[in-house]
């Protein structure tokens, strides 16, 4: 987990800020824990990115202090989402608009947004031919999984844009 963090850390701290007269000098300094040394470059630019990652939440520990905020992979979600088709026996002709469905949620840019958007998906997914469990599983996943205060803003838009 920490690894994750050591990589963004010493990327970090080496970015060359925008002064076109600057040259842009590093040094090595010793680490507090005597372990080693690493690489800074003192002009460095304060840079919190949004990171790109799977649902992983030792991931995401490791990053959230030191970066602007993490996005969910959307190969990551759709492959999730793809094995939800498989062990709830989906017919194929309904794989597509329901995987359309549950995109659009994660398009909106607020929860307030995403939240009515789930009431519509919610009633769409009532109303199509497939098991009752398969309707209450769908649903579930969406709240517990993907709403779910946790992971919600890793999911949806919101904050992505600059304002
Ligand atoms: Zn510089």
């Amino acid at each position: 987990m920490y690894t994750i963090r050591l990589a963004v850390e010493a990327i970090k701290a080496n970015i060359p800020c925008n002064n076109i007269n600057c040259e842009h000098s590093y040094e090595y300094v010793v680490l507090s824990n005597n372990k080693g040394f690493k690489r800074i470059r003192p002009c460095a630019i304060k840079w919190r990115p949004f990171a790109m990652m799977d649902k992983h939440r030792p991931t995401k520990a490791a990053l959230m202090p030191i970066i602007h905020s993490t996005i969910l992979c959307w190969f990551h979600i759709m492959q999730t989402f793809k094995n939800h088709f498989r062990t709830q026996k989906i017919d194929l002709s309904l794989r597509y608009p329901i995987a359309l469905a549950f995109k659009i949620i994660g398009r909106c840019r607020s929860i307030v947004e995403a939240k009515k958007m789930a009431i519509e998906y919610k009633n769409f997914i009532y109303s199509l031919p497939i098991s009752t469990e398969a309707k209450t599983f769908f649903i579930r996943d969406l709240e517990e999984n993907w709403l779910s205060k946790e992971w919600v803003l890793s999911f949806i838009d919101d904050r992505r844009l600059p304002s």
